[in-house]
């Protein structure tokens, strides 16, 4: 299971062999030992009930027929995305698998399908301590050699300045050949499985008649082999599609050593055009919004494009970064500075998934975490609201910065701390986006009412996974905000209950605090915000022990699964 264990036993017996001929060690090799019987934790069969499986039904009907054979490519080669996030995860899962898969315990099916949906050993929503077996999660996951440690990393960046741009890239991973540290490109390290992937492509390419699919799905096949995803990003962001395709190395919260290899995801949804065309006008207020950031005007940023479309669109499958764990409720990508500045980025919100979890999830926390009379105020509108503004935020404030005269991105100078505030930013800045807008007419003035209850609800739903997770500390830091600028209030019998006077204040003033990190690339001041307020309050923990017969979340079940 763990096969850097081995290598001291190896060389002690080559050892052995040298010095002692003929000794009973040297004649009389051990057969090749029979790993040990995998120990799984004893309460596997209730993690695993805490994902709900659940169909996410998706309508094809109203493609071309040449779009639906292509949506067939599409989901072959979403899978094997898998098997290459597979890999990223952790280097071991090649060998845990097949004995996962044989495994005959009571907890056996259960244990299987934890395993698949964790894609790998360690639970993903405590902490990722081992479920199976009892090594520690490796923080640089599948990308970095398990026994590297960052001052080894940032040693050899001091001795060979010349690698840095290749050891820091989103797009390798780091190995250890001959005791040296070497950067791979993923098109060496994942060669066979983006070929294979790439043929997929290039036959969907084929088949579909959309000329701005065709060219993306031709580019992104050729960047799997060059590491170039540029063109590919800029040709996504010009999609206009009725198939809805993300699919590549893209978010880099797999890598908790650094923040910075990307992990390879697919979603392969269908565009719902009428609720696109409905959200689209909210694409204007971009620039406004920008404009009305609670920040000093030179830290807002005024240079990045300001096309953003946004897309609603149904799963059809996901895989790879994109199905472990807990699933997203949108994206927004590219991630790539360049291709944000030049065209924006795109946010598409997966309506399916978003209706699945609102129901089996969401309503229930809030009936145990909120008071009764805050329950009715959680709704589904102002949900898929709060999601799409969530996602619009990303877009703006701070991307490119300059620190003490260097040309920066905030990415870079907040390392593995950047994606918790980033997500703390969306999240806080999706409720002031929509308050503004309220104010402003664009938005109904209703949402004002129902948003903090809802908001509230939703905390608990990301709190809930854990501070280990980018989200859930992001969460765990906007409650302790709240709760201290009392725009939260806790009742004697321990339910939440947003307090709307001092709401939008609390709100605003983390968003400064939060914005001013980002504008100054504050690695310091993001450190100290992290450490007052990154500790989930004993109120907290206390309801979420209460939320215990709730689903984390749901286990999707395809139809496309099915697909052969
Ligand atoms: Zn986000």
């Amino acid at each position: 299971m763990d096969r850097d264990c081995l290598a001291p036993m190896l060389m002690m017996s080559t050892l052995m062999m040298l010095a002692l001929p003929g000794t009973v060690a040297c004649r009389a090799p051990k057969a090749p030992a029979k790993p040990e019987p995998l120990h799984v934790v004893g309460d596997i069969e209730a993690r695993r009930a805490q994902f709900v499986s659940i169909r996410v039904p998706v309508t094809i009907g109203h493609l071309s027929a040449g779009d639906q054979q292509a949506l067939q490519h599409l989901v072959k080669a979403a899978r094997v995305i898998d098997q290459i996030f597979s890999r990223q995860a952790w280097a071991g899962n090649a060998e845990l698998a097949p004995r996962v898969e044989v495994l005959d315990t009571p907890g056996a099916v259960a244990t299987r399908a934890y395993f698949r949906i964790m894609a790998g050993p360690w639970d993903r929503v405590k902490e990722l301590a081992p479920f199976i077996g009892t090594a520690p999660h490796p923080p640089g996951a599948g990308f970095y050699p398990e026994d590297m440690t960052k001052a080894e990393f940032d040693a050899h960046l001091a001795a060979h300045p010349a690698d840095r741009a290749a050891f820091t890239s989103s797009l390798t991973v780091i190995r250890r050949q001959e005791g040296k540290l070497v950067a791979v490109p993923y098109s060496v390290e994942y060669k066979d499985l983006l070929a294979q992937a790439a043929t997929e492509l290039r036959a969907a390419a084929a088949a579909t008649g959309n000329a701005s699919l065709k060219k993306f799905l031709t580019l992104r096949s050729d960047a799997f082999s060059s590491d170039d995803y540029f063109a590919s990003d800029m040709a996504w962001m010009d999609l206009d599609s009725p198939i809805e395709v993300v699919i590549g190395p893209y978010e880099t919260y797999e890598d908790g050593l650094f923040g910075a290899k990307a992990a390879f995801e697919s979603f392969v949804c269908v565009a719902q055009p009428e609720d696109s065309e409905r959200l689209a006008r909210f694409k204007q207020e971009l620039p406004f919004l920008e404009s009305r950031l609670p920040i000093p005007a030179a830290y807002r940023n005024t240079t990045r494009g300001k096309e953003s479309p946004i897309r609603v669109a149904d799963e059809v499958i996901t895989a790879g970064d994109a199905r472990r764990g807990v699933q997203t409720l949108a994206f927004n990508l590219p991630n790539d500075e360049r291709v944000r500045e030049a065209k924006g980025s795109k946010k598409v919100l997966l309506k399916n998934m978003m209706r699945a979890k609102f129901d089996a999830i969401l309503k229930p926390i809030a009936r145990q975490a909120l008071a009764s009379d805050d329950v009715a105020a959680v709704d589904f509108d102002a949900y898929f609201n709060f999601v799409l503004f969530h996602e619009m935020s990303h877009g703006l404030g701070p991307g490119r910065i300059r620190v003490a005269g260097r040309d920066t991105e905030v990415r870079k100078e907040l390392k593995e701390l950047y994606s918790a505030i980033e997500e703390a930013k969306a999240d806080v800045l999706g409720v002031f986006d929509l308050a503004v807008l309220a104010n402003k007419g664009v938005v109904d003035v209703g949402i004002v009412k129902v948003l903090p209850a809802t908001y509230l609800a939703g905390l608990f739903r990301t709190a809930r996974f854990g501070a280990s997770d980018a989200h859930g500390l992001g969460v765990v830091i906007q409650t302790n905000w709240m709760l201290k600028h009392k725009a939260i209030r806790v009742a004697p019998d321990g339910t939440f209950s947003p307090v709307l006077e001092n709401f939008g204040k609390a709100i605003k003033s983390l968003a400064t605090e939060l914005l001013t990190i980002e504008a100054r690339g504050d690695y310091a001041r993001a450190q100290k915000l992290v450490g007052t307020y990154g500790t989930v309050p004993p109120a907290m923990a206390a309801t979420i022990a209460k939320l215990d017969t709730i689903p984390v979340d749901i286990d999707p079940e395809f139809e496309a699964d099915t697909w052969r």
